[in-house]
């Protein structure tokens, strides 16, 4: 693989290569299985895959969050040259190449950015839009990969791609998970060794949740949610909502289910000081 810091030499080899569908995966590092999967996903539909790692200060609301955000940039190398072929292009870029100047636009997502992640980390999902608009401008990629596990992110994504009129196609990875449950996130590894003990509970309380769909009314699932994750000792729970994938909005009743939509609990915990998000299918059978 080839490893490139600047717009010219990233655009510079996808030209000389001239490859195409050019499968693109951003990143922010401190990469795992979770983002291996997404590369394999990549690898096995594009003849080219470009991985990006750039950590983009405009999505971060709490500069400590920002400050403290991990950062592996060999161990990184290190995976990505297990699965990469000779071919394929990791850029690492720094936040001048990327925003050579301070990006001011707005985005407009309506409710997606109303609601969950919206609601605690305000103007994150504007500062992911930025950098996903910049990235596909450089990239310009045919295919892009992106997880589950930021739910949200993903709705945000495949709204924006349809308001910029972008051709790329959005490609949709399952979670990765540790043996125990946990979504694996580069944010695991900042988890207190005590705290690390209690957080697989966060993946055994939503698939609860999941299972608990026919039986019972929504507001039930909800405080047994609630009820579950804030005994757990050193976790808190921000929010537990089911929601539609499409327009995200919030379930109050059963009865608001749609046939032609699917229905995804989402979490979000905070687990000594460190936030964890995860998510699960929710269907009636
Ligand atoms: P990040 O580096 O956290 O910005 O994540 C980069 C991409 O990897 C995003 O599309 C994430 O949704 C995806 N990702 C992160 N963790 C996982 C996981 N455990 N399983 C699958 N995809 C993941």
């Amino acid at each position: 693989m080839k490893v490139v810091s600047t717009v010219n030499e990233l655009q510079y080899l996808l030209k000389e290569l001239n490859l195409s569908p050019v499968g693109f995966v951003p990143t922010m590092g401190a990469l795992h299985e979770g983002h291996m999967s997404l590369v394999v996903n990549g690898i096995q539909r594009c003849p080219i895959v470009v991985v990006s790692i750039f950590v983009n200060p405009t999505q971060f609301n709490d500069k400590n969050d920002l400050r403290n955000y991990p950062s592996t940039p060999e161990a990184d190398l290190g995976l990505l040259q297990k699965i990469m072929r000779e071919k394929d292009i990791v850029f690492i870029p720094t936040v001048q190449e990327i925003y050579p100047e301070e990006d001011k636009r707005k985005f407009l997502f309506e409710n997606l950015d109303n609601v969950m992640e919206a609601l605690h980390r305000p103007g994150h999902f504007n500062g992911v839009a930025q950098v996903v608009t910049r990235l596909f401008d450089i990239v310009k990629p045919d295919i892009a990969v992106f997880g589950m596990k930021d739910f949200q992110q993903l709705a945000i994504v495949k709204a924006l791609v349809k308001q910029t009129g972008n051709k790329v196609k959005i490609i949709t990875s399952p979670i990765i998970r540790e043996n125990d449950g946990l979504a694996m996130s580069s944010r695991n590894r900042l988890l207190e060794p005590e705290i690390r003990k209690h957080v697989p509970v966060i993946y055994k309380t939503i698939s609860a949740a999941a299972e608990m769909i026919n039986d019972n009314d929504i507001s039930k699932i909800k405080s047994f949610v609630s009820d579950r994750i804030n005994k757990e000792p050193g976790l808190k729970l921000e929010y537990f909502e089911i929601v539609d994938d499409i327009e995200l909005i919030p379930l109050r009743k059963k009865s608001e289910m749609k046939r032609d939509r699917h229905y995804v609990g989402c979490i979000a915990v905070t687990a000594g000081n460190i936030r964890l998000i995860d998510n699960i299918e929710i269907g009636l059978v």
